[in-house]
């Protein structure tokens, strides 16, 4: 019998925890003994096809920051984006895959690992899910679910905490901020809501002090500190070292080494505090709209949960504590709860889905635990009714299925073609709460034929239902014809990665050796 696993593919960190035999899960360490591996990668120039992973790929980044891939879960499903190396184009799909795949082979020891669950932030859109699962697929794993990163702290804590009443998790990371809202009962977890952003983390904060050195530089010498693309990958690394010694010191002394000469920087705790005052701001934002959402306020919440590297910060806590009037909960170790969490969700979905595939031992070990989750986004289409004051067709976002709904979820509408003889509809699928199409997000775009000769008016359904692995599916139907169209959401070259492809990729894939 396989191992049941969740994996964090952090930004910064990813880490693979498994199920143990009575259902507690474990982190397994990577072939180096650490428990978190840095979702970094380098493709060797000297071995061919040997891709170094981990902590070996940030230390060989300084020699060719070209050859070097970081922080790629900030690009997942952008199609556009890619990395060459040696005349082959990297997806960020592919390049995740890689990191998947020397977690998958490190912690296949005991085991192997096949069934996982993969987490995600929360506010992840359906492009970016899926560019996750197509990830796992392209690393040779079953992926029977998805499960944001939150929910998967949340469940971690729930389980083996005491914790009861309205909770939020705070999740600050390397690369994103989330916060949730649940509703816990002993093992019995209700969500009830999600806000984040995917450009908000540890990054943008050592980007602080990597300012604080260029202007330092730049006053004492009028010259830029950083040259070139290895001076940048030296001083990132720098700086995310002295923001964390900040974190424990108050004040942190460093030469720089620049094109003018050298100096000597001082930088305290106050002056970095200051300087992420901006980034500090849009965390409490958030927050703000996430307890407006969750019709609540600051004094309903019982208790806040801390997930991600980055709540080591001091100014987190702080912040935390003056808002709430109590300090956050930091029992748990915030760089392992969200693995942990995906690998008690991957033995509740497996017992869910193909209960024979779990040992006894493990579903007694779950059989209390009970998670009811919700659609993170609102999700809609572009359609053009008649507006009664002028008349006129106006373009409007109608939402189909509402954000917050308990999962599973589906909703249907009905629109209509709009001229006589009208053989295609385009249909647009949207993400975002506005009715203005200009501000919500378009995820997908597709063409429905329908038959020739019909006057206007013919009924189209549209049904948008949302699964307990928290994917959306679609399904236009033209109620004469009865023809269909089932909107899959990708992010392949130029939008296509079906199964076939997947497959295709993942057998060239396997010819790389990942260490
Ligand atoms: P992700 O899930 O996005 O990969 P993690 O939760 O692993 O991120 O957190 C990594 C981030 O946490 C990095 O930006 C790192 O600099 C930051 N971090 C880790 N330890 C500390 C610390 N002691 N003080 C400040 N930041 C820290
Ligand atoms: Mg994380």
């Amino acid at each position: 019998m396989s191992t049941i696993a969740g994996i964090d593919l952090g930004t910064i960190f990813s880490a693979l925890a498994r199920l143990n035999g009575i259902g507690r899960p474990e982190i397994v360490p990577n072939s180096e003994g650490e428990r978190i591996t840095p979702s970094a990668v380098y493709f060797d120039e000297e071995e061919d096809g040997a891709i170094r992973i981990g902590l070996e790929a940030i230390n060989c980044r300084q020699l060719n920051p070209e050859r070097a891939v970081r922080w790629i879960k900030r690009h997942m499903g952008d199609p556009a984006w890619k990395k060459t190396i040696d005349g082959r184009d990297w997806t960020p799909q592919e390049i995740s895959s890689l990191i998947l795949k020397k977690l998958k082979q490190d912690c296949s020891v005991e085991g192997e690992i096949k069934d996982v669950v993969i987490s995600v932030p929360a506010h992840f859109d359906e492009t970016r899910r899926k560019a996750t699962m197509d990830a796992g697929t392209l690393a040779g794993l079953n992926v029977i679910g998805i499960i944001n990163e939150p929910v998967a702290a949340a469940l971690y804590y729930a389980t083996t905490q005491k914790v009861c009443g309205r909770v939020m998790v705070y999740d600050l990371g390397g690369g994103t901020f989330d916060v949730t809202i649940l509703d816990v009962d002993g093992s019995s977890i209700d969500i009830v809501c999600s806000q984040g952003d995917h450009a908000l983390g540890g990054v943008d904060f050592d980007k602080k002090i990597i300012e604080m050195f260029e202007d330092a530089y730049r006053k004492e010498y009028r010259t830029e500190l950083i040259q070139n693309e290895q001076d940048r990958a030296k001083y990132e690394d720098e700086a995310e070292d002295i923001k964390k010694t900040l974190s424990r010191r108050n004040v942190v002394r460093k030469i720089l080494y620049g094109p003018a000469g050298s100096m000597r920087v001082e930088i305290t705790r106050q002056q970095f505090e200051e300087a992420v005052e901006p980034l500090m701001a849009r965390i409490e934002i958030l927050i703000e709209v996430a307890l407006e959402e969750a019709k609540c306020s600051v004094k309903d919440i019982q208790k806040v949960l801390l997930a991600g590297g980055s709540t080591r910060m001091p100014i987190v806590q702080q912040r935390l504590e003056k808002k709430f009037g109590y300090p956050p909960e930091i029992a748990v170790n915030v760089d392992e709860c969200v693995a942990l969490g995906a690998a008690i969700h991957a033995g509740l979905t497996l017992l869910r889905d193909n209960p024979q595939k779990v040992p006894a031992g493990i579903a007694a070990g779950l059989k209390e635990i009970r998670l009811k989750d919700v659609c993170n986004h609102s999700y809609g289409t572009i359609c053009a009714p008649i507006d009664e004051a002028t008349g006129r067709h106006v373009i409007r976002n109608s939402i189909i299925l509402k954000k917050n709904t308990p999962l599973p979820c589906e909703a249907t509408q009905t629109f209509y073609t709009m001229s006589d003889g009208q053989t295609q509809l385009e249909v647009t699928i949207t993400q975002g709460e506005d009715e203005d199409p200009d501000f919500v997000n378009k995820i997908a775009t597709e063409i429905f034929e329908l038959p020739p000769n019909r006057p206007a008016n013919r009924p189209i359904h549209v049904r948008y239902s949302y699964d307990v692995n928290q994917r959306m599916h679609c399904r236009f139907l033209d109620e004469e014809s009865g023809r269909t169209l089932d909107v899959e959401f990708c992010a392949g070259g130029n939008g296509q990665m079906n199964r076939i492809n997947i497959e295709r990729s993942a057998e060239e894939l396997s010819s790389y050796k990942v260490q």
